[in-house]
C-alpha cells in the first residue's frame, strides 16, 4: 500500500457512519480521488478544517489495490476557504466552482491546468472580482479545457480565421461559427461584445473586470449554461 502525498481541493464530503467521513477531493498530481477520512465526524478530530469544500490541503492517502476509495491518512490545511464563505454571492460562486470540477474531471487523470485555475479564480473572488466575471471567466477556461468551448474564431464552413471584430454567427446546434460569407440562414447572431469578452479571457489571466460589459457577461454566461448543459447530455 503506497502512501502518496499532493497538494489538493476539496470538493465534497459526505458522512460515513457515525465517525467517518468522505471525501471527494481533487489532487494537483493524481487527479480527482474518492477516499475515507476516519474518524472525520467526531467533534475533535484530527483533520480540523482542512476537509472543508474548497479548502487546499496537502493530502496524505493511502491507495488499495483494486478499491475505489483510497484511505485518507493526513491533510494539512494550506489555504483555507473561509473568507470565500463569509459572503453569500461568492459562497455560492465557490460551490458552482466545484460543481462544475466534480463534472468535467474524470477519476485519477492529473489536470494541472485546471488546478491552477480554480485556484486563481478563488483568489480573484477573495480579493473582490466581480462575481459574474469571475464565474463567467472560470467557465470558458474550464468549458475550453474540457474540449467543449466553440472556436469562435474560425469559420466552419469555409475555415477563415474570424478577428475579434468580424461579424459571425452561431450555426444550428451552438458548438460552431459560419461567417457572414458562408450561408447562415439558419444560425443565430452572438453579440459583437461576447466575442470580444471571450477573445480577452483567453488572452488574460484573471484580475481585474476585463472591461467586461454587463450585458455581454449575462450573455456568455447563458451560452456557457448551454454548454454546460449539451455536455452533460451526451
Ligand atoms: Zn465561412
Amino acid at each position: 500500500m503506497p502512501l502518496h502525498q499532493s497538494d489538493s481541493i476539496i470538493l465534497k464530503t459526505y458522512p460515513l457512519g457515525e465517525a467517518d467521513r468522505i471525501v471527494a477531493f481533487f489532487s494537483r498530481d493524481h487527479g480527482k480521488l474518492r477516499g475515507v477520512a476516519n474518524g472525520a465526524r467526531k467533534m475533535t478530530n484530527r483533520f480540523g478544517a482542512s476537509l472543508e469544500p474548497m479548502a487546499h490541503s496537502r493530502i496524505q492517502f493511502f491507495e488499495k489495490e483494486n478499491r475505489d476509495l483510497v484511505r485518507i491518512q493526513s491533510a494539512d490545511l494550506l489555504d483555507s476557504p473561509m473568507k470565500l464563505f463569509q459572503d453569500y454571492d461568492r459562497a455560492v460562486c465557490a460551490g458552482r466552482l466545484i460543481e462544475l470540477v466534480d463534472r468535467f474531471l474524470p477519476e485519477h487523470e492529473p489536470q494541472d491546468a485546471v488546478f491552477r485555475l480554480v485556484r486563481v479564480t478563488a483568489r480573484a473572488l477573495e480579493q473582490g472580482c466581480p462575481i459574474e466575471f469571475a464565474a463567467c471567466y472560470f467557465e470558458v477556461s474550464m468549458l475550453r479545457l474540457a474540449g467543449v468551448f466553440p472556436d469562435l474564431f474560425v469559420c466552419s464552413a469555409c475555415a477563415k480565421r474570424l478577428e475579434a471584430g468580424d461579424e459571425r454567427f452561431l450555426a444550428p446546434g451552438l458548438q460552431a461559427v459560419l461567417c457572414s460569407g458562408c450561408d447562415h440562414r439558419n444560425a443565430t447572431g452572438i453579440l459583437g461584445e461576447v466575442v470580444e469578452l471571450v477573445w480577452w479571457i483567453l488572452k488574460n489571466p484573471l484580475d481585474g473586470d476585463g472591461g467586461g460589459v454587463d450585458r455581454a457577461v449575462r450573455n456568455l454566461h447563458e451560452l456557457n449554461e448551454y454548454w454546460i448543459r449539451h455536455y452533460s447530455e451526451r
